[in-house]
């Protein structure tokens, strides 16, 4: 019987301090979730009474913020309302400028803008172009032929109107065995070189056809700057590049002076003039004249005028 007595004296003794510890542990255990659970549940509630009463105030600001980006379009809005009307104004106020000021006027220019000063550049280099494709020409050989085949010249300036222009001129006042140019012509080399050598074939043709010497030739038009027939809306004429000349007629010193024109069939005159007009075509590329049609009734037009492939226009 004592020994049950002892196991139950040693089971309170044992089970005393565990139930006396036992409190505590559930206390504490209480205390770490009840702590947890009531901080978990407060937060809630204090957070969102903080934030609108802080955010009230800053709210305003926010807002503030916000609204800045739409001042930067305020910002850039006055730009663009400046340049439009600018470019609106420009156009009108550039281009009345550029056109009638031309190359001059840089104070217009910078204050209306830089763009629309590029228009009067297209004059200047239409000037330039042409003077560029007229100054490369190196006719010294050609002097120096000319000068063989007896004919008298002397160089002039350049000539430079608008589109016509020739840049090395000459004024030849007579061909070969004094054969006088009623008045002198001006041509450039090329082209008096192919007059001295057709008038020397046309003294050989004289001589032998007629059996007189050749004094001179009736000169219409060398250099003029005109259109072709004299039309002005029609391709420039070579006329208007020296390189082209209209022989009215021929002189003679024993005999009547023939004209460039419809002379009687089978006549010494008719025969001479068909045989000057066929050689003319071994020196120049355009031989002109009665029959072509009505502007060329009265004359021979002689020019060198450039076509593909060396063609020639002989009428
Ligand atoms: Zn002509």
């Amino acid at each position: 019987m004592r020994p049950p007595r002892l196991h139950g004296l040693f089971l309170v003794a044992l089970t005393a301090p565990v139930l006396l510890a036992c409190p505590v542990i559930v206390a504490r255990a209480q205390e770490k979730v009840v702590p947890s659970d009531a901080t978990a549940i407060p937060m809630p509630p204090p957070v969102p009474p903080a934030r609108p009463a802080k955010l009230g105030a800053p709210a305003a600001p926010d807002l503030v913020a916000t609204p800045l980006p739409p001042e930067r379009p305020t910002d850039l809005a006055r730009p663009v309302d400046a340049a439009k009307p600018s470019e609106a104004a420009k156009p009108s106020e550039a281009t009345k400028p550029a056109e009638a000021t031309g190359p001059g006027a840089s104070g217009k220019p910078t204050e209306t803008g830089e763009t629309p000063v590029p228009p009067p550049r297209p004059p200047e280099l239409a000037g330039t172009a042409l003077a560029i494709t007229v100054t490369p020409v190196d006719d010294s050989a050609c002097r120096r032929r000319l000068e063989r085949l007896g004919a008298r010249f002397e160089p002039l300036p350049p000539i430079s109107n608008g589109q016509c222009g020739a840049a090395k001129p000459l004024k030849v006042t007579a061909l070969a065995d004094d054969l006088a140019l009623a008045p002198p012509v001006t041509l450039v080399c090329e082209a008096a070189e192919a007059l001295a050598r057709w008038a020397t074939e046309a003294q050989v043709t004289a001589q032998r056809d007629l059996g007189q010497p050749l004094k001179g030739l009736s000169i219409g038009t060398s250099y003029e700057c005109r259109g072709q027939n004299h039309d002005p809306d029609a391709k420039l004429s070579e006329h208007s590049f020296a390189n082209g000349v209209d022989v009215m007629g021929f002189d003679f010193a024993g005999r009547p002076g023939i004209s460039v024109a419809p002379a009687p069939e089978g006549s010494p005159e008719a025969a001479f003039l068909a045989a000057v007009r066929t050689r003319a075509c071994d020196f120049f590329r355009t031989v002109l004249g009665p029959g072509t049609d009505p502007a060329h009734a009265n004359h021979l037009h002689l020019d060198e005028r450039a076509r593909n492939a060396g063609h020639r226009l002989c009428q």
